[in-house]
C-alpha cells in the first residue's frame, strides 16, 4: 500500500498590503483539517481536487489528507498560519505509519512574516525535508505566478507550474503532479527537475495573449519531445517585494537530467530574448470609461485591475466608480466594493431604505482615490454564499461574509466585507443581477475574469492607475529587489 500525503497551503502576498494575513483570513476562506479535505474538494476543480480524484480509486493508495489553507492575496502571513499548516503536515507525516510521498499544492508567492522568511514554500519545504530526510519524493503544484526560489528548487522533487493565465487548468496540474508520483512510485517513470532563473519581473499576461500565448506554446512543444515529463514557466509576482522575485523555466523529464537542463537554458535563453514584449501598454480610467461608453452594445466589462483583491489589493478603489457616476453611466452593476463599514450601515438600514455613504476608497485613499460620498438605496442583503459556475475552480462554493447590493444613481454595486476578486458571473446572478442584461460591467480583477467573462462580454478593457496591483513594476518603490533585474537594467543577463 502506499501512502501519499496531500496538503493545501497557498497565498499569494504583495508586499505593499499594510494589513497581515490571519488565522481569520485562512478561515474566510478555506482552512479545513484531515479527512474532511477528501469531501470539501473531492468535487472541485482545483490542484487538491485533481491530487483526490486521480489517487482515490486507486486501490494500492491510502491518501493522508494533512490540512488545506487558503486565503485572499493579501499582506504578509502570519507566523501562527504558516506554523499550523508546517506543524500539521509533520504531525500527519509522523503519526502515519509509513509516508511513500507528498503532494502540495502551493503558491510560490508567499511571504511570511520577517520573524519565518521571505520564502514561504522555500521554508516550509525545508522544514519538512528536515523531517522527512531527503528520499521522500515530493511534488508540488505552483501558480503561474510564482518567484520560483532555490529552496523550491532544491527541496521539491518535482515543480509543476498551471500553464494557463486565467488559470484554467489547476485541476488538469493537480491530476498531473500525482499522476507522476504515482507513476514514479510504481517504478514506471524517474522524474527529474532542472530549474532555470530568468531575470525579468513580468507583468500579468493573460496567456491567451502575445507574448505569453507563444511561450505557453513553446512549452507544450517540449513537452512533446520523447523523456519529458513537463515543462512549465513561472511568471513571477513582482508586487511580494523579495528578494529572490523573476521568472523562471522549470523542467521535469523521466530520467534524463542533461535534457531537462538543456531545454531549461534553451528556453529561457528565449525568453530573455523578447523580454521586450512584456513592457504592456496601459489604458486610463478616463480612456477606459470613454471606450466602453461608446460601444454600441454590453455587456462591457471594465475590468479595474490595479486594485485586484486577487493580488492582495483591498478592491476598494474609487476611481473607476466615480468616473462612471460622473459620465451618467446607466446600466451599470459593479463586483465589488470591499466596504466593511458601508455594508454594517446598510444592514442595520435595512432593505428598501436610502442612506448615505462614504463608499470605498478607506484603506488607500491617497494612492487609489477617496470615498465617494452618496445617498445609496438599499436593494439587497444577502449571505454571500455562491457557488463557481464558470471555468475556474468550478463547483467551489464561496462563503463571503453578508454583503448588500446598493443603487447609487441606477448604477448596482455588490459591496463586501471580505476582499474577494470576482472572477466568476455568477457572483452577479446570485445577488439578482443578470449580468447579461447590463452595457457595463465594472469588475475588481486583471485577468482571470476573462474566462467567465469573456463567454459573455461584447468588449473587456483593462484600465490602470496608480495602486497595489498596478500593472508595471515601475510604480513601486521596492524594499527587497536585488539588481539587476529587467524592466530596470538591462543587457546583463547571458546563459552559456
Ligand atoms: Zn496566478
Amino acid at each position: 500500500m502506499k501512502n501519499i500525503l496531500i496538503a493545501e497551503f497557498k497565498h499569494e502576498t504583495n508586499g505593499f498590503t499594510k494589513e497581515p494575513t490571519t488565522m481569520e483570513d485562512y478561515k474566510n476562506r478555506n482552512l479545513v483539517l484531515g479527512d474532511e479535505i477528501l469531501d470539501y474538494f473531492g468535487n472541485v476543480r482545483n490542484e487538491i481536487g485533481g491530487f483526490i480524484s486521480f489517487l482515490r480509486d486507486k486501490e494500492d493508495v491510502t491518501l493522508l489528507p494533512a490540512i488545506a489553507a487558503n486565503a485572499t492575496p493579501g499582506g504578509k502571513v502570519n507566523r501562527d498560519v504558516f506554523e499550523l499548516v508546517r506543524d500539521t503536515i509533520l504531525e500527519t507525516y509522523r503519526k502515519a505509519d509509513h509516508v511513500d510521498g507528498m503532494l502540495l499544492s502551493l503558491h510560490g508567492a508567499m511571504v511570511p512574516d520577517p520573524s519565518v522568511s521571505q520564502d514561504g514554500e522555500g521554508s516550509l519545504l525545508e522544514a519538512i525535508r528536515q523531517v522527512t530526510g531527503r528520499e521522500l519524493p515530493i511534488y508540488i503544484t505552483l501558480d503561474l505566478h510564482a518567484n520560483v526560489t532555490d529552496k523550491m528548487a532544491q527541496y521539491a522533487d518535482a515543480i509543476f507550474l498551471f500553464d494557463q493565465y486565467p488559470h484554467t487548468d489547476t485541476y488538469d496540474r493537480g491530476v498531473e503532479a500525482a499522476e507522476n508520483l504515482y507513476r514514479f512510485l510504481h517504478n514506471e517513470i524517474k522524474p527529474v527537475m532542472a530549474v532555470q532563473k530568468i531575470p525579468i519581473l513580468c507583468p500579468c499576461i493573460p496567456t491567451g495573449v502575445e507574448p505569453a500565448k507563444t511561450v505557453m506554446e513553446k512549452a507544450h512543444d517540449y513537452e512533446k519531445l520523447p523523456g519529458v515529463l513537463s515543462v512549465s514557466v513561472a511568471y513571477s509576482f513582482f508586487y511580494a517585494d523579495i528578494e529572490e522575485m523573476g521568472m523562471a523555466v522549470v523542467a521535469v523529464t523521466d530520467n534524463q537530467p542533461e535534457l531537462a537542463d538543456q531545454i531549461v537554458k534553451e528556453f529561457a535563453r528565449f525568453i530573455w530574448d523578447i523580454r521586450e514584449q512584456f513592457n504592456l501598454s496601459t489604458i486610463s480610467v478616463e480612456e477606459g470609461v470613454k471606450m466602453a461608453l461608446a460601444e454600441p452594445e454590453g455587456p462591457v466589462v471594465l475590468a479595474d485591475g490595479a486594485d485586484n483583491p486577487g493580488g492582495g489589493s483591498p478592491g476598494d478603489s474609487t476611481f473607476v466608480l466615480r468616473a462612471l457616476l460622473e459620465h451618467g453611466a446607466k446600466n451599470v452593476a459593479v463586483a465589488t466594493i470591499y466596504d466593511p463599514q458601508v455594508v454594517e450601515q446598510a444592514i442595520a438600514a435595512g432593505v428598501g431604505s436610502t442612506i448615505s455613504i462614504q463608499l470605498g476608497g478607506k484603506e488607500y485613499p491617497e494612492m487609489m482615490g477617496k470615498p465617494i460620498a452618496c445617498d445609496a438605496y438599499v436593494r439587497m442583503i444577502c449571505d454571500g454564499v455562491f457557488i463557481n459556475k464558470g471555468p475556474m475552480a468550478h463547483g467551489l462554493v464561496n462563503y463571503l461574509k453578508p454583503t448588500v447590493v446598493l443603487v447609487v444613481d441606477g448604477i448596482e454595486i455588490i459591496v463586501t466585507q471580505t476582499r474577494y476578486q470576482p472572477w466568476d458571473t455568477n457572483i452577479f446572478n446570485a445577488h439578482g443581477i443578470d449580468p447579461t442584461e447590463k452595457k457595463i460591467l465594472l469588475v475588481k480583477s486583471v485577468a482571470h475574469y476573462r474566462a467567465h467573462y469573456g463567454q459573455i462580454a461584447k468588449k473587456m478593457i483593462n484600465v490602470d492607475h496608480p495602486g497595489l496591483t498596478a500593472t508595471s513594476p515601475k510604480e513601486f518603490t521596492y524594499t527587497h529587489l536585488v539588481r539587476p533585474v529587467y524592466p530596470f537594467d538591462d543587457n546583463f543577463f547571458a546563459l552559456k
